[in-house]
């Protein structure tokens, strides 16, 4: 493993490439729309102006810096190691995606663009863009499949609450990947005036960039908070990894730090290595491109993005950013982070009766392993990202794991 140092100067290069993995495969006249933001977004991110109103939105509105809370009961619980929770399920709307998508919005608003558009799945950064929309007063289409936006009412309802339009992809499947179409169609049709926000380090060159600069935030902080409470960097750090942002953002704050263990948690599904039970590509995929990047993905036997499944559907995604298929070839993250879906419901539990948190069934996945790690190395300091917050899973957890909200409460 030779990374270069300080990573986060070099690496990207100027093409987007992390090693072998990134870049930006896509048609000509996207590829001068990207280039075009690339050039945009290096000259604003430097400018005194925009730095000085993403520190302020960043502080006085999304309520930043968020703490680390040490999970005292959950580790005494465990026996093991320490647990320590960067609370990112604390910033506004719940979750780390808006420390991305306030940065788009201003991105945009500074290139002089009147509409942002993206494509959602389950809808949870159709939400968090809806909300930065809503704070810079721009307008905002979201792209959803039609099937995604009924299993997913209530977050179609809050873009709407929020002010943004819901567009319905009904072609084909009706889900993702018509979606992610219809979307890049419409921005084609009026580039000068619109600004495409992808949800996380994942799409072409520059977003797996720019995503991780706008998550840095993350690790920035946890790294200072961490050496502030201990006098000592953790020995874990742990995220869980759908696209990957907020892996990347926290990750970001310890990547230079030989010491730190590095884990990208994926989803395990329902834990066979069969092709449709899982979302694990980093475990299971192979190399490739798709969604306009080279990275490592889960195909089918044509080719084509295989179907995936996660219980956190901010997870089920068929690949994984560029820089985390660098980062696992390289060696920096650890081989086999991974939860199942059971896994990550007993955890769910275990973290909201321990230490009264309700965590999100993305961010579960990450206590999971946590958990794991804690059994393995009593005596280590665990880092977990704790990416946001459960409200938005209640009703799917406790109908599909009655036996769980039924167990007798431990340790008191
Ligand atoms: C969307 C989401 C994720 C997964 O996205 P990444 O880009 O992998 O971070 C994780 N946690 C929460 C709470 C999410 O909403």
């Amino acid at each position: 493993m030779t990374l270069p140092k300080p990573y986060l100067l070099h690496v990207p290069d100027d093409k987007g490439y992390f090693g072998a993995y990134g870049g930006s495969f896509i048609p000509p006249n996207l590829q001068t729309e990207m280039d075009k933001i690339y050039a945009e977004y290096k000259r604003i991110s430097k400018s005194a102006d925009y730095v000085a109103e993403l520190r302020s939105i960043r502080k006085n509105y999304q309520g930043r810096p968020t703490p680390i809370s040490y999970a005292k009961r959950l580790s005494n619980h465990i026996g093991g190691g320490r647990i320590y929770l960067k609370r990112e399920d604390l910033n506004h709307m719940g979750a780390h995606k808006l420390n991305h998508c306030m940065a788009e919005v201003l991105l945009a608003k500074h290139m002089g663009k009147k509409k942002v558009i993206a494509e959602t799945g389950a809808g949870q950064h159709g939400v968090a863009l809806a909300t930065a929309a809503a704070y810079f007063g721009l307008e905002c289409d979201i792209y959803m499949g039609a099937v995604d936006m009924e299993k997913e009412k209530p977050n179609v309802v809050r873009m709407e609450i929020l002010g943004a339009k819901v567009i319905p992809a009904t072609e084909g499947l009706q889900t993702l990947k018509e979606a992610v179409d219809k979307a890049f169609m419409a921005y084609l049709e009026d580039p000068e005036n619109i600004l495409y926000c992808i949800g996380s380090v994942v799409g072409p060159h520059p977003f797996p960039y720019m995503v991780r600069e706008f998550q840095k935030i993350v690790g920035i902080e946890a790294r200072e908070q961490f050496l502030d409470l201990l006098g000592e960097l953790p020995d874990h750090v742990v995220a869980c990894c759908g696209g990957g942002s907020n892996a990347m953002g926290i990750f970001s704050g310890f990547i230079d730090d030989p010491t730190v263990k590095l884990h990208a948690v994926e989803p395990l599904g329902k834990g066979t290595n069969e092709l449709g039970d899982h979302a694990a590509s980093i475990s299971h995929g192979t190399d490739g491109v798709m969604h306009g990047f080279k990275s490592i993905m889960l195909h089918n036997k044509d080719g084509e993005p295989a179907p995936v499944h996660s219980i956190a559907s901010g997870l089920d995604y068929p690949s994984v950013g560029p820089e985390h298929a660098y980062l696992a070839t390289e060696g920096r993250t650890e081989k086999g982070a991974g939860a199942t879906d059971q896994e990550t419901a007993e955890a769910f539990f275990t973290l909201s009766r321990f230490e009264g948190i309700i965590p999100a069934l993305e961010s579960a996945h990450a206590v999971a392993y946590a958990i794991k790690l804690a059994k393995q190395y009593p005596d280590a300091s665990i880092l977990v990202n704790l990416s946001g917050r459960g409200d938005k899973d209640l009703d799917y957890v406790v109908s599909k794991y009655p036996e769980l909200l039924q167990a007798p409460v431990e340790g008191r």
